[in-house]
């Protein structure tokens, strides 16, 4: 099997193990004074061991040396590994500020934990600020915005030192049925270029509340939607298909066009097989080839209700050709790979590929693509 696009994960050496935490990573010396966080030095060889003041640790490893930019975001684990989460290289940027989730999706990604970790939230803050992105930076959880006002002062601190970078905030919007709320992000949405990724999957609350674990659910992100976006929060709308839902895909669009406004966007998102999405595959997965004029359906939907629509997650040989135009090259490059049987194929420079928690048993083969669009180059 290939590999991923791009490695995250890093072995390195260095004299003595590295404290856990977030770093800095430097491959010079560092030049803006404000930091946020501790001065990592990356070395491709073993270096002096008298180090210069503005660093609080280095580490030699050629292969994480030649896999960074300065100035890139690392987590230090076990004293010996590293984890790049912001990567000047990467498609996409994201950082995870809680495990706590106030949903338990049969496909969460991110299965719940219930300890505090407030830490993520105000070193994800640092983190940002200190990678100081001109672009979009993805805010996860678990569910952000159970932070409630210090979330609030977590967007104040990136407006205030990291005025161009813009958010993407994966949300389960229930946050958004409190008014007083919804008013203050809206306060800030003026000052910082932020998206709310929501996801709604179905227009009937009992088969929401099935998917999301959580009754209830559907209420509160039905009325965190009106709210938000009555009050113009950017939202993208986030639908998953699963045996549960693929054949009302029309219904939740329809729904959406006539109950929410400012919905810039409705992603349909195809299942990753990881974390509890992988214990409930057998009820949950449908074959994407077995929905395909549902697909073509909700396309059509979207475009009459007026709001654009993206497909996230499908390899273009499981798509109908009429829906590639709407498909897009979302996977992240840490998890994204294309099998030996992509490597001769017309349409891989645009196609999304597959996750790479897919390979095994979760893996779908790449299928023929229609007469004319060979996989292989005559
Ligand atoms: S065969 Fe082509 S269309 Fe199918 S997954 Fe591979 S690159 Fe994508």
């Amino acid at each position: 099997m290939s590999e991923v696009l791009r490695n995250d994960i890093f072995r390195f050496s260095s004299e003595l193990p590295v404290k856990q935490g977030f770093y800095r990573l430097c491959k010079f010396k560092p030049e803006n004074p404000q930091f946020f966080l501790p001065n990592l030095l990356v070395t491709k060889a073993k270096s002096d061991p008298q180090l210069p003041v503005y660093f609080t640790d280095s580490v030699f490893s050629k292969e994480l040396f030649d896999s960074i930019e300065d100035g890139d975001i690392g987590i230090v684990n076990n004293g010996n590994m590293l984890r790049v989460i912001l990567s000047r290289r990467a498609n996409h940027n994201t950082v995870l500020v809680t495990e706590r989730c106030n949903n338990s999706c049969l496909f969460c990604s991110q299965p719940p934990k219930t300890g505090n970790d407030d830490w993520l939230l105000s070193q994800s803050a640092l983190a940002i600020a200190s990678f100081s992105l001109n672009g979009v930076v993805g805010v996860s959880g678990g569910e952000p915005l159970l932070y409630g006002d210090d979330f609030l002062h977590f967007i104040d601190f990136i407006i205030e030192n990291s005025p161009g970078t813009a958010l993407h905030v994966l949300t389960n919007g229930r946050k958004f049925s409190d008014v007083s709320f919804t008013r203050q992000m809206k306060e800030r949405s003026d000052k910082i270029k932020i998206t709310f990724g929501i996801p709604l999957y179905s227009s009937r609350s009992s088969v929401h509340d099935y998917l999301v674990g959580s009754e209830g659910a559907f209420d509160e992100t039905v009325r965190g939607l009106i709210n938000a976006g009555n009050s113009g929060i950017n939202i993208e709308l986030r639908i998953i298909p699963t045996q549960a839902n693929y054949t009302e895909l029309d219904d939740i669009i329809e729904f959406t066009g006539r109950v929410f406004s400012n919905i810039n966007q409705i992603s349909l998102m195809g299942l990753e097989s990881i974390g509890w999405a992988r214990k409930n595959w057998s009820s949950i997965f449908v074959e994407h080839d077995s929905y395909s004029e549902k697909l073509l359906s909700a396309v059509e939907t979207a475009h009459r209700a007026g709001i654009p629509l993206t497909i996230f997650n499908y390899p273009l040989c499981h798509l109908p050709e009429r829906a590639w135009g709407f498909a897009t090259q979302s996977i992240s490059d840490w998890k994204n790979y294309y099998p030996k049987e992509c490597d001769e194929c017309t349409q891989k420079s645009s196609c999304a590929g597959y996750f790479s928690s897919s390979k095994g048993r979760f893996h779908q083969p790449p299928s023929d693509l229609p007469p004319g669009l060979d996989t292989t180059v005559s």
